[in-house]
């Protein structure tokens, strides 16, 4: 990857409607990159509170932007008998408010998107077959996916689990938990979740990609005010174990 400028990118996915870490990462990309290209990797609604202003504010954000699952169940074009109950229950509440404005901007986002000039691939799940929602967790499922792209990297969301797997010239797999430097290798890079993050670590999460290097970022941001305003939703809508998981990261 060229590391001239213009070529500085801060990825985000898994938003998940909780907009209090959605502006905590906002500012801390500004902070950490001034105005670097922002890439958005899919979910932006789902779990959280404010589905509507998370979709707007990513569309003001991102250059770039592939849908998510429960964008997709949202937006009724992906079957959520598979997702589990309380995913299901909160994908319901947010199809009953989220708006016309909201259904525009998210049915513009494809399953796919690149940054050609720089050899991105972005995807939600996986790129063997995007539509179906694969999770890429262990190696083996990286090492499969490898075949399936022909760009230098594969940006991918979905399992709220950071990573950044190399696949080294002679094949070989190396898995960095939190940087590597942009060689000549291929990656496929988790750069985590935004709003709900699963790695017991409750810090929001994002991507920088510059300078020749990628690095997990970290934020904390105000969780207690996410779970607040979940329990004004109702635990009928929002069921209380989306609520407690925020402070545990899990
Ligand atoms: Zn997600």
């Amino acid at each position: 990857m060229a590391a001239e400028p213009g070529s500085d990118y801060a990825v985000i996915s898994d938003v998940h409607s909780n907009l209090e870490a959605l502006e905590a990462v906002l500012a801390d990309i500004r902070l950490k990159m001034g105005s670097p290209e922002i890439l958005f990797l899919g979910d932006a609604v789902g779990y959280g509170p404010n589905p509507n202003e998370c979709v707007g504010k990513i569309n003001e954000v991102a250059r770039r932007a592939v849908a998510g699952n429960h964008d997709w169940a949202v937006l009724e074009l992906t079957d959520i008998t598979y997702f589990n109950l309380n995913a299901r229950i909160a994908i319901e509440w947010t199809a009953s408010v989220i708006t016309p404005e909201s259904r525009l901007i998210m049915e513009k986002w494809k399953l796919v998107n690149r940054v050609a000039e720089n050899s991105l691939l972005l995807v939600h799940g996986s790129p063997s077959e995007p539509e179906r929602w694969h999770y890429i967790i262990t190696l083996k499922q990286a090492e499969e996916n490898f075949r399936h792209f022909s760009e230098q990297i594969c940006l991918i969301g979905h399992s709220h689990l950071p990573f950044i797997i190399e696949q080294l010239p002679d094949g070989g797999l190396a898995l960095k938990k939190r940087r590597a430097a942009i060689s000549a290798s291929r990656f496929i890079i988790n750069g985590g979740s935004v709003g709900q993050p699963r790695d017991g670590d409750p810090r929001a999460s994002w991507l920088r990609l510059s300078g020749g290097k990628a690095e997990i970022m970290r934020v904390p941001y105000n969780f207690r005010r996410t779970q607040q305003k979940m329990r004004a939703a109702g635990e009928r809508n929002l069921p209380p174990p989306l609520i407690e998981r925020l402070e545990k990261g899990l």
